[in-house]
């Protein structure tokens, strides 16, 4: 990286970023309309991630009966909130307010079910046939369920590291299925979080270090054993496809409220982003569906844009936050992350409309305002997108603002109680407003 002054002078908001003020990015290389494929990824690979989790379905029935309507989340519409909002920010929203509860996917408890599970399941596949448990994809896959299946599967296994939301996706089908699961996980990751993973059997490796390296850590450790098998979240397809799989429900929800997506009634999008992979194959799945009329929008915290350095300066995951005197820490566990994905970012670089960021303080008071308001409860990481109508007021008033509410119903109700407490201290404390 070149040094921080000129740095500073090229982008002059990385003045502003580095004192940990709240930035708004509006994207210069934004194209209404994208071309696929981008850097070879095609939408081909939504329909490949959805026909690969319908070939699961009975597989994911039987192994989890909360899974009974696949991995799917309701969208919400939240106008308390809408009112809590322009009131708390002194700012009007025209258009509906959305909220899209991937709090409530099943065993997850995450967005990170989607890339998740449909990575750990797209491995199942291969091995499957590679080891003759099954011989073609219309072959049935409860075969997988069997002891001699079990068997097989447990000669393998599954690490990653992360935050902790992915770690808790990946150990939960992982061992459901059979394998042996390692989850690194970085100084961040919440103790409840560790301690549900340890009860369903799988191996918890902690780093005093942050997200990046206790990524490198899973991944030269996996490298060097042998029947390994590693869930890269900085530059994964797989993941990304799963995530993108998300954009035909989110069409089938809107439509069967009447919101035809259009010139007239555009869809503004607001994704918390950690590593860039859920957001990322959102907005990628969202972009190839609804084209010119959508809109995406990252959040990050202040302490944590690492998307935001990395397009904004085209470098990518050669810059990170501690470059320009961040420290990486955030209430919001599973953003924290340092160093952005290269492969995602390359992919929004003209198709992302921009990056804003929010103060932990402003998390927190949103937190408890949705708890107040709409009596939702969202881990702190989630509420990042709630701002994102405010940053980009729109003139329309037929704007649909679609909030991508990532992850929460997990949370121990201890945990959840100490969040709102704070979050109402700190929106009380009007002082940042
Ligand atoms: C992981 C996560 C995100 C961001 O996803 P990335 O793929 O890391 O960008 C957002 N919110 C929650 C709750 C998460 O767990």
């Amino acid at each position: 990286m070149e040094n921080l002054e000129s740095l500073e002078q090229r982008y002059p908001l990385v003045k502003e970023m580095k004192e940990n003020i709240p930035v708004f990015w509006e994207n210069p290389d934004y194209l209404r309309t994208v071309t696929f494929p981008i850097k070879g990824v095609g939408p081909e690979i939504i329909t490949d991630a959805k026909e690969r989790l319908q070939r699961f379905e009975p597989v994911l029935r039987t192994l989890f009966p909360e899974m009974e309507d696949g991995i799917v989340s309701p969208i919400t519409e939240v106008p308390s909130m809408k009112k809590e909002l322009e009131m708390f920010y002194q700012s009007k929203i025209n258009g509906k307010l959305l909220l899209k509860r991937d709090d409530l996917l099943p065993v997850a408890g995450s967005i990170k079910a989607r890339g998740g599970f449909h990575e750990v399941l797209a491995f199942t596949e291969n091995l499957a046939i590679k080891t003759g448990l099954i011989s073609t994809i219309n072959d049935d896959y409860r075969i997988l369920l069997t002891e001699k299946a079990r068997k097989i599967l447990s000669q393998y296994t599954i690490s990653v590291g992360s935050t902790g939301n992915l770690g808790l996706s990946i150990g939960m089908i992982g061992s459901a299925l059979g394998y042996r699961v390692a989850v690194h996980m970085s100084a961040d990751a919440k103790e409840w979080k560790k301690n549900l993973l340890r009860k369903n059997g799988v191996k918890v490796v902690e780093h005093p270090s942050d997200y990046s390296q206790a990524v490198e850590k899973a991944r030269n450790e996996s490298d060097q054993a042998a029947n390994s098998y590693f869930v890269d979240d900085e530059q994964s397809p797989l993941l990304f496809a799963g995530y993108a799989g998300a954009v035909h429900e989110v069409q089938e929800q809107l439509e069967k409220r009447g919101l035809k997506v259009s010139s007239e009634q555009p869809l503004y999008v607001y994704l918390p982003c950690g590593v860039g992979g859920g957001p990322g194959g959102v907005a990628f799945g969202l972009k190839t569906v609804f084209g010119e009329h959508v809109h995406c929008f990252f959040a990050e915290p202040t302490h944590s844009p690492c998307m935001l350095l990395g397009l904004m300066t085209n470098l990518h995951n050669h810059i990170s936050v501690q470059d320009i005197g961040l420290d990486n820490k955030t209430e919001a566990d599973g953003l924290a992350v340092g160093r952005a994905s290269a492969f995602v970012g390359e992919i929004m670089e003209n198709l992302l409309s921009g990056v804003y960021t929010i103060t932990d303080d402003e998390l927190l008071s949103l937190l408890y305002l949705l708890e107040k308001s709409e009596g939702i409860f969202l881990e702190p990481s989630a509420l990042s997108g709630m701002k994102g109508p405010i940053k980009h007021s729109q003139k329309n008033p037929n704007a649909i603002h679609l909030v991508w509410g990532t992850g929460g119903s997990l949370v121990p109700e201890q945990m959840r109680d100490d969040f709102i407490m704070k979050g109402k201290q700190f929106y009380q404390n009007e002082s940042f407003k």
